[in-house]
This record gives structure tokens, sequence and C-alpha cells, in this order.
């Protein structure tokens, strides 16, 4: 029998309780540091014991998971943490395609798929030099907003980027990358694309309550101008959203086009849970600034399902159950291949 198995951290409670809901096995791979935590809940049904997750590319915890039929549940922190030839060398395999982590990752590759899938993207700027609006500075990869900051001209790009500097958080202008900045609602819509079903499903919206950006809205402006931090957008904690209802049309058209995208540019495609995040502006208008090729962390919200999971299933579902289930059926069918690489 096939069982689930992932790192964690992120999303892993999520994701485990949603096999077990569906009759799974359920593995984690856990740093020691983190037992504690995770012996808390009595939906894991085994622990790998790792110092470090790059464990997990090694040979004992390989054939432990091998041992088990493990499919593995990429999220966050794999990205976060391994390159994308340390991911693709992973040896069990991987819920939906591990191909397109790597699209995630690199910004050139990024901008492209999004580009494919016609979404509305902000304009880049090539160079400090030509700041003439309100930008934001950007770090590579999947830094959660740790360390991004906002500029309107090249002269506070290099103070700003100095000091983050100084605080070793970047080396110099080539960790960094500029976008304009987009003024706005941010929404974070959540979808989980069935290869089984050929269907786009749509799980839910969140957004992210980042610090310390977010707390610069309790200052006034007089006390922020005294101020000499650079405000970061690390994200600290989500909450639920729900659309006006004359978005949804647009949100499904958006998720259908990154994932006929990424069937193009990324065989087999955009399989199972994935984000598309951006900001909507005074005219309803939605640019997308990011995409994540996998489960969000977001999606923990919906443990018991989201406004709109319940009008697709008469029962809750999580986005972690519903990857259990998909791999369940997969399975039942001899399609497994179908829905992981
Ligand atoms: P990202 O790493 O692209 O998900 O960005 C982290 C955070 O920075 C987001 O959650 C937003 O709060 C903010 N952000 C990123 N890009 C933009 C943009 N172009 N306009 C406005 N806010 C942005």
């Amino acid at each position: 029998m096939t069982s689930i198995a992932t790192l964690g951290s992120h999303c892993a409670l999520q994701v485990l309780k949603g096999a077990k809901d569906e009759g799974l096995k359920t593995i984690l791979v856990c740093e020691k540091k983190r037992e504690g935590l995770y012996r808390r809940f009595g939906f894991i049904d085994e622990f790998i014991l790792v110092d470090s997750f790059m464990e997990v590319l090694e040979q004992k915890c390989n054939s432990i998971l091998e041992k088990n039929n493990a499919v593995f549940i990429p999220h966050g922190t794999l990205i976060a943490q391994m390159s994308s030839e340390q991911i693709e060398s992973i040896k069990i395999p991987i819920f939906g395609n591990k191909l397109i982590l790597r699209w995630e990752s690199n910004r050139n590759m990024k901008e492209k798929l999004m580009k494919e899938a016609q979404l509305k993207l902000p304009e880049t700027i090539s160079s400090p030099k030509d700041i003439n609006k309100l930008v934001i500075a950007k770090r590579h990869g999947a830094a959660g907003g740790k360390g991004y900051f906002l500029a309107t001209s090249e002269e506070d790009y290099r103070k700003k980027r100095d000091k983050l500097i100084e605080q070793g958080l970047i080396k110099g202008d080539s960790d960094l990358y500029l976008q304009e900045y987009i003024m706005g609602v941010l929404a974070y819509l959540q979808y989980f694309y069935s290869p089984l079903k050929e269907e786009l499903e749509f799980f839910g919206v969140d957004k992210r309550h980042e610090s310390d950006i977010e707390g610069l809205a309790r200052i006034s402006s007089p006390q922020q101008m005294e101020m000499n931090n650079i405000p970061s957008f690390n994200v600290i904690a989500n909450s639920p959203l729900v659309l006006r209802e004359s978005l949804l049309n647009d949100v499904y058209l958006f998720g259908e086009n990154f994932v006929k995208a990424s069937k193009k540019l990324v065989p087999p495609g955009m399989n199972g849970p994935f984000c598309i995040e951006g900001v909507y502006d005074a005219d309803a208008k939605f640019t997308t600034f990011e995409f994540s090729a996998r489960i969000v962390a977001g999606t923990n919200i919906f443990m018991d399902g989201s406004p709109y999971t319940s009008l697709l299933f008469n029962e809750p579902m999580s986005m972690g159950k519903r990857i259990a289930r998909e791999i369940k059926e997969a399975d039942s069918q001899n399609k497994l291949d179908k829905v992981v690489t």
C-alpha cells in the first residue's frame, strides 16, 4: 500500500492529517529538534529522525521511504532548502511535477511561464538607475519575503541595499531584482489540478500577514519618518479571504491558462496543488507577481475546507486530503505514474 511522506515543516500537519483521513500510512521526515512538536499528533505513523533535511538525499532515508512505497509531498521548505538539482535527484516518487519546481525557483523561467499563461505581470526594472516610481526589491528563490524592501529612487535603493549587505542577508545587487510595486488588495489564489480527472479545482484564497510591513500601518507617518529601519515582508501568518463573486470567472481562467502553459513548457504540466499570487487594483484587475508550483502554507487555514471547497465537495476537504485522495485513486486505477514524477 502507498504511504505519504513529507518534511516536518510548512504544511506537514495538514498533509499528513489529510492522508490519515484517507486511510493511508503517514511518514514524517523530522528534524530531531522538532520531534517533540510532531509527537503531539497521533496521525503520524512513522518518524524518520534526521539532523538535517538533506538526509532525504541519502540512501538510509531513501530505503525506508522506498520500503513503504512512499509518495513524497513537496512543499515550501523543500524548495527553500534544496537546489533544483537536489530535488530532481530524490529517488522516490514526488507528487505533482518535480521539474516545474525549477521554474518556481528561477526568476527568468518563472517569468517565461507566467507570460505564456497570459498573466499580467508587474513591470521589471532592469537596473537601479531606472527606478522612477515605487519599486520592490526582492531576493531570488523562496526567501519568504525576508530582506525585501521598497525604494523610490536609486539613492534610496543603494542605502537600503547596503544595510542588508551589512546585516549579511545579501551579498550585492545580483541577489536582488526590482519590480514595480502594485498597490491594492493582495490575494493568494489556491488551486488543485487533477491529472486523473483533467479538471481544475479552485480551492481558496488567503492573505498573508507580513512582518514588519504590516506593523507600519499602526504607526503614524511623522513617527515613521523618524525611524531608520527597513521594513521587511517576512510571512508570519495567513488568514482567509473570499472574493467578489464577479471575480471568480477570471480566477478560473488564470488557473486554466496556467495549467495549459505548463503542459506546453514543462510536461507533464502543473499537476496537483499550486498558487497564483498577486494584487487586485482599484479597477479589480489582477497583476500576478509570483506563483508557487506546489502546496502553499496558506492552505493550512482550510484544514476543514474553504468556502470554495464546500461548493465542490459534500464533505470537509483540505488540500492535504485532496492530494491523498488523488494518490489513492491513481493507485487503485494503476495510474500512479500520472500523478507523480
Ligand atoms: P514574493 O516572494 O514574490 O511572494 O513576495 C513576498 C511579498 O512581497 C508578497 O507577499 C507581497 O506582500 C510583496 N510583493 C511582492 N511583489 C510585489 C509587487 N510587485 N507589488 C506589491 N507587493 C509585492
